[in-house]
This record gives structure tokens, sequence and C-alpha cells, in this order.
């Protein structure tokens, strides 16, 4: 007996159509036989396989099986498909059908549960957007699909509670969305980085326009506030933006997905040590990287004068492109990779409070942060300066913070407007043509540009201006608003 299965499969952040082909029949000799798998992949969905029917405690011996799995040149994760092997193998035992228009993906334990999968949300975006009617998935991962509508989720438990189904002796309860209300929340600690005039600033000028920033000298903990800080200024993500960024989540296996559809922009950290496939992207099955994790949020790049300056090259592209293409064999996949880079750097590399690093090596070490750091920012903070530091209760901590969101809210909805017509989002993504076109200077803020900016930083100044002004709520450019992004420069 032929029986025909659909499942799926991720590429990149596309859901992708799976068939799984059987053929089943009895035979003196039972045997197990997979086309599309490859070595141990192969033989541990044959083992997950037999282990779950055997927790029916019926007799599957004397069956002989050829499974196809295709396409067969496409990289995929066999554990999803551990689902439909089982069931086309119970259909043929227990004679029922399987439902057309249908979707089956999980990955099975050995006692006939179902584990967790990646990527089920890209899954059923495909099953919906091709017309199937249902999707069957492991029960910890219907949460997270259930944000698409016009599709019936199944979650399912285990093997036995899908076949009670399939044979309509059961019912199963499809699977709803609750949206679930974001209350304003904030890390207690970010009340350092709001006392300081000058970071404070910097940290609402970088969220208004999505400027990467360098944070130069002082402790770790408060360069990690900062981020923190900036991480609170953003808005939520829209419905739109929110679907792709879940997806990501989900194809990578974060918890973030499982929790449903993500609307808090993700802030990570990145560590010195962190290979090229962490940060990029990339592998036999591609899974997107740091900065693709980051996507409409922050990465933090801690000792970021530790980075090989080969890794901090590749920062390049996806920070002029918005996103990276990693290799899959011979497959090229796309992954998008807009976000606000913050690179925190030491003072020196001795990193004491009193340094001892020789006149040379401190010249070296600023050479190489100018080339391969700053020149990556359109900001800077010092945190090593000396600043008058006010004191402030809790409630004035949450009045500033509100005041300095809607600020930057303003300022964004102004770029939004700003660029619509345009393939760029805020103020940082301004080339010279846009920059031409939206950032009108008055006389004098022209003159303070000419006489106090280097050529290489002439264009950053104009665009962190122009969020200055956006901030204010301001069409043209002044004096005041240049001197500020020199200051912040
Ligand atoms: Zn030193």
């Amino acid at each position: 007996m032929i029986i025909k299965i659909t499942s799926a499969s991720a590429f990149g952040l596309e859901g992708k159509k799976v068939e799984v082909q059987m053929s089943v029949k009895e035979s003196s000799f039972s045997s197990f036989r997979v086309v599309g798998l490859f070595g141990e992949e192969k033989k541990e969905l044959e083992e997950r396989v037999w282990g779950a029917l055997k927790s029916l405690k019926k007799d599957f011996s004397s069956l002989r099986v050829i499974v196809k799995i295709s396409p067969v040149n496409m990289p995929k994760e066999a554990s999803i498909y551990d689902l439909p092997v089982a069931l086309g193998i119970l259909s043929f035992k227990e004679k029922f059908n399987i439902p057309p228009k249908s979707i089956f993906c999980g990955k099975l334990s050995s006692d006939g549960s179902l584990e967790h999968i990646k990527g089920s949300l890209l899954f059923t975006l495909f099953a919906r957007k091709k017309g199937f009617k249902r999707i069957f998935l492991p029960a910890s991962c219907a949460y997270e699909a259930s944000a698409v509508k016009d599709i019936n989720i199944y979650p399912t438990e285990n093997l036995k509670e899908i076949v009670s189904f399939l044979k309509k002796e059961k019912k199963i309860k499809r699977a709803k969305y609750k949206e679930k209300s974001e209350i304003f929340s904030y890390n207690p600690d970010i009340k350092e980085i709001i006392k300081k005039e000058n970071i404070k600033r910097a940290v609402e000028i970088a969220a208004g326009g999505n400027h990467n920033v360098v944070l130069l000298s002082g402790i770790r903990a408060k360069k990690i506030n900062f981020a923190r800080a900036l991480s609170c200024m953003f808005p939520l993500l829209d419905h739109r933006e929110s679907l792709e960024v879940t997806k990501i989540h989900s194809v990578f296996g974060n918890t973030y997905a499982e929790e449903g559809l993500v609307k808090k922009r993700p802030l990570r950290l990145v560590k010195p040590d962190i290979t090229l496939e962490r940060l990029i992207g990339g592998g036999v099955f591609p899974k997107p990287g740091e900065v693709t994790l980051s996507h409409k949020g922050i990465l933090f790049l801690d000792r970021a004068e530790r980075i090989p300056k080969s890794l901090l090259r590749r920062l390049r592209k996806p920070s002029k492109d918005g996103y990276v293409i990693v290799f899959s064999g011979k497959k090229r996949v796309v992954y998008p990779a807009k976000n606000l880079l913050v690179f925190a750097v030491s003072s020196c590399l001795c990193r004491k409070e009193n340094c001892t690093c020789s006149k040379e090596s401190l010249k070296a070490y600023n050479k190489k942060i100018k080339d391969f750091v700053t020149d990556k920012a359109d900001m800077s903070v010092d945190f090593s300066k000396k600043e008058e530091i006010s004191s402030l209760r809790k409630e004035e901590v949450e009045e500033i913070l509100k005041e300095m969101k809607e600020r930057v809210k303003r300022a964004r909805d102004m770029q939004s407007k700003r660029f619509k017509e345009e393939n760029i989002f805020t103020n940082s993504e301004m080339k010279k043509e846009e920059i031409k076109k939206y950032a009108f200077l008055e006389k004098k803020a022209k003159e303070t540009l000419k006489k106090e900016s280097s050529r290489n930083d002439y264009l950053k100044i104009i665009k962190v201006a122009r969020t200055i002004a956006d901030l204010e709520g301001k069409i043209s450019i002044r004096e005041s608003h240049i001197k500020e992004a020199i200051n912040h420069k």
C-alpha cells in the first residue's frame, strides 16, 4: 500500500513542503528503509519511530516499510518526520485514512509523546498560504502557531491521541490565540543611566534615530544598563514586524516564540569569543546568527575590541543592507538583520583603573578601535567622563522614561512619514542622496558643521543632528542640533 503524508520544513525563514511517501506491506521478515535522509539522521528516525510504536503495545513485526522523504536534496531536520512516518505505518495497520489537505509535523519520544520542534510558526504560515485546512503539531508548539489565523491547528500530546482522533473516536481541541497585553516594565538598574544627563540624552538620540553607538571606558555593568535603557525606549513591534521576528526565534528554537508572538524588541548580547556561525548564521541546517536574532532590536557587542577584525568586518553588510546571506551547501539563505549595534569598548588593553599600558600600545589600541569599531557607529558615549548625578525617586524615573519614550516615538513617527517613499525607515540608514533630500541645514548650522567636523564625521553628524531635530519636532536642522550631535560624536 502506498501512503502519502504531507509535512513541512524550514529553509531560511520560509516554510517548504515535504512529502513523506511510504510503501507499507506485510512480509515474512521486517525491514525499514528511508530514502532522502542520510547517516545518523536516518538511524535515529528509525529508532524513534519504532520506539514510539512499541509504546502502543501492538505487534508491528513482519512489516516491510520503505519511506521516501522528498525533496531529497533539501537540508531538513529529520525529527519533524517522526509523526508522519509513524502515522503512515499505523494507518496501514489500523486501517484509518489520513485526512487530505493536512500537514503533520512532530518529533516522537520513546513513550509515544510528541516533543517540541523548531519552526512551527513557519510551517503553519506555509500551510495557510498553500490552502491546507489543518496542521497537527506537538502541543508545546501550538500556541506559537496559533498566531496564524484561518487554519485549524491541532495540538497533539501523543501518538495515541492523534490515532483516536483520526479514527474519529476522540476530539482534539483546536488551538486558539489569546493576545497578551504588554505591560511597560523596565530593569530598575537603568536608573543609573537616567541620572546622568549626557548619557541619558545619548540613549534618547540613539533610540530616536536608530544610531549605532560605541560605549567607551567605564564598567561593563553600566554599559549593559545603557543597552537596557535603549531597549526600553523602543516602541513595541507592530503585527507585521512581530510575525517576522517571531519566525526568526521559532526557527532558532527560542522560548520567546513558545510564548506567542514576540512584541518586545530583542536585546542580544555577544561575547568576544563568538564564532562566525553564531554571529552571522549558517550550518548544515541553516540557522540564524545573533545579527538576525537581534533583528529589529539591539545587538550588544561586549568587549568589542577583542572581537576578531574578520568578524567585525562581517557586520558591515548587515549594517548597510539590513540582511545577511549564509550558505548551506550550495544553497543560499537570506536572513533579515536590521538592528542597532552597541559596541562596548574597554578604555585600554590592561583595563585597570590606573592604566599600566605603554604609550605605544595605547596608540595602537586607539587606532584599532577607530578603524574597526568607532567607524561603524554614528555616536559614542564616554563613561569615564565625570558627570553630576541627580538623585531620583522611583516615580520620577518612571516619569522621565515615559517622556523620553514619547519623544522617541514622535521622532520615529516623523521618520516613518519622511521615508515612506524610500527603502529605509530611520535616520541612521540615510545615505548621501537622502541626506540631501531630507536634512535641511540652517545657515549657522552649516557654518558650524564646516568649522567643527572632519570629513569623515560629516555625514554621521548630520544624521544624528537630524534625529535631534526630530526629537524636538523641528523641520530644519539648527546650529544647536549640530553642536549637540558633535558633542555625542
Ligand atoms: Zn591600560
